[in-house]
């Protein structure tokens, strides 16, 4: 153990404690708030009975906070104890380094997690943020923002991509109508896909022996996905079957949900932080805090770590996946050289949310904006609008998260796929923030 440590773990251990319980007792008012919880089942029976109020929450976060301020160590007194041969001495060195880097991560997850938590507090309370304001506060992140000539020349190109009369959405509904999976084929489809990405995950990454997810089929949500984590390295993973679902849903989904995606983080950080290091803040994870921009951008990322190449990803496509949902694989590349455009429209999405959570627009104007610049039919518009009036900001979390978490693993990385997988189980299990993302 790195000198000094010791006391230093046991201080922050009881702040994580209580961060932990503060986060359940927020519960008691949110109930998106608290996403999992696998700590002792007691301590969520003490939030039900004390049911604090959202007052006696938002003080306790502050005083939280300050201690963990105070506690802050000073830069000498935690490299000391040096010694020994030169060779053993840069042994310890390293280890010490990333102890120390641990440690400082740590505290500084628990200063941004408690800081969110006390905006949540007040959000609750009645206080309204823009939206941007929101998203620093809550996500640690601002997403640009983008005008829309920048959407209309990425528009121009579908358009030259689907030709004909009537709106973008409606000739993009009619053009990728033979691409949805049929119903009865989905389950079939998407268990290929997880255990193509289940089998590449885990040539790279030390998965627990007994992890496992189990997938079911659910209707009228906002959501087109949720991956609920039970503990134990168990899984339930939901699919939102009220509108048609495309064929390449299934690698997203599997890669996003499952492998190396959510199911896998959180995996990762109940092995290696809540079991192997005892760190109690991990047990429960707060859905309105930075923790969720990790967790969507690396989430969404996983497709392009399971697949390092686009061809490598056709080649399963077409050999795979289109047999067994029985579309014409000869369409694939047609097929995705307009999902890649349509891509490029994320941002769309997170210019609505934020006109309507800034109140620029109201909820028809923003299913409008939606069809228009994200190229949504009606149906799907109106999904995202309830999405974004129940979790508001979070919608950056997806791509702006995806684009951050690229970045960071591409610069440490470049293009080669064994040090891009060393690079993101490392970031999964690992307590860094969002900012941390762009040192
Ligand atoms: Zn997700």
């Amino acid at each position: 153990m790195p000198s000094g440590g010791a006391r230093a773990a046991d201080d922050m251990n009881a702040v994580a404690e209580r961060y932990a319980h503060l986060v359940l007792a927020l519960g008691q008012h949110d109930p998106d708030y608290v996403d999992a919880f696998y700590g002792p089942p007691e301590w969520k029976t003490q939030a039900e009975k004390e049911k604090k109020s959202l007052d006696a929450i938002g003080a306790e976060a502050a005083e939280l906070s300050a201690t963990l301020n105070q506690d802050r160590p000073s830069p000498q007194s935690s490299r000391k104890g040096r010694g020994g041969r030169e060779a053993l001495a840069s042994k310890t060195s390293d280890a010490e380094k990333s102890g120390e880097e641990m440690l400082r991560l740590r505290r500084e997850y628990l200063q941004k997690q408690i800081s969110a938590l006390a905006a949540r507090v007040r959000m609750l309370k009645g206080e309204k943020l823009k939206f941007d304001d929101e998203s620093r506060a809550l996500y640690d992140a601002v997403a640009p923002t983008y005008g829309d000539s920048h959407y209309d020349q990425i528009i121009a190109q579908l358009e030259a991509k689907i030709p004909g009369k009537g709106p973008l959405w409606q000739r993009y509904e009619e053009w990728r109508k033979p691409f949805v999976i049929p119903k009865e084929k989905l389950d079939k489809v998407f268990q290929l896909a997880i255990k193509e990405c289940r089998a590449r995950t885990e040539a790279h990454v030390a998965l627990p022996p007994n992890e496992s997810f189990t997938v079911e089929y659910v209707t009228n949500k906002p959501w087109g996905g949720y991956n609920w984590y039970k503990g134990n390295f168990h899984s339930v993973i939901q699919v939102n079957t009220d509108l048609p679902i495309y064929i390449d849903r299934a690698v997203d989904l599997a890669a996003h949900e499952g492998y190396p995606g959510h199911h896998v983080y959180n995996t990762l950080l109940e092995k290696n932080l809540v079991r192997d290091r005892g760190w109690p803040e991990f047990s429960v994870y707060a859905l309105f805090s930075p923790q969720s921009l990790i967790a969507e951008g690396t989430a969404n990322f996983g497709r392009e770590v399971a697949f390092p190449t686009k061809a490598e990803r056709m080649k399963f496509e077409k050999e795979v996946l289109f047999p067994a949902a029985g579309i014409d694989a000869s369409r694939a590349d047609e097929y995705y050289v307009v999902q890649d455009l349509m891509k490029q429209l994320d941002y769309a999405a997170n210019e609505a949310a934020r006109r309507l959570v800034n109140g620029e627009i109201d909820e028809s104007a923003a299913a409008q904006w939606l069809q228009k610049y994200a190229v949504m039919e009606p149906a799907r518009a109106q999904q995202r609008v309830k999405f974004i009036k129940r979790y508001r900001s979070y919608v950056i979390n997806y791509n702006l998260g995806e684009d951050m978490v690229r970045c960071y693993i591409e610069k440490r990385s470049g293009t080669d796929p064994e040090k891009r997988w060393s690079e993101f189980g490392k970031l999964l299990s690992s307590p860094r923030l969002p900012s941390g993302l762009t040192n």
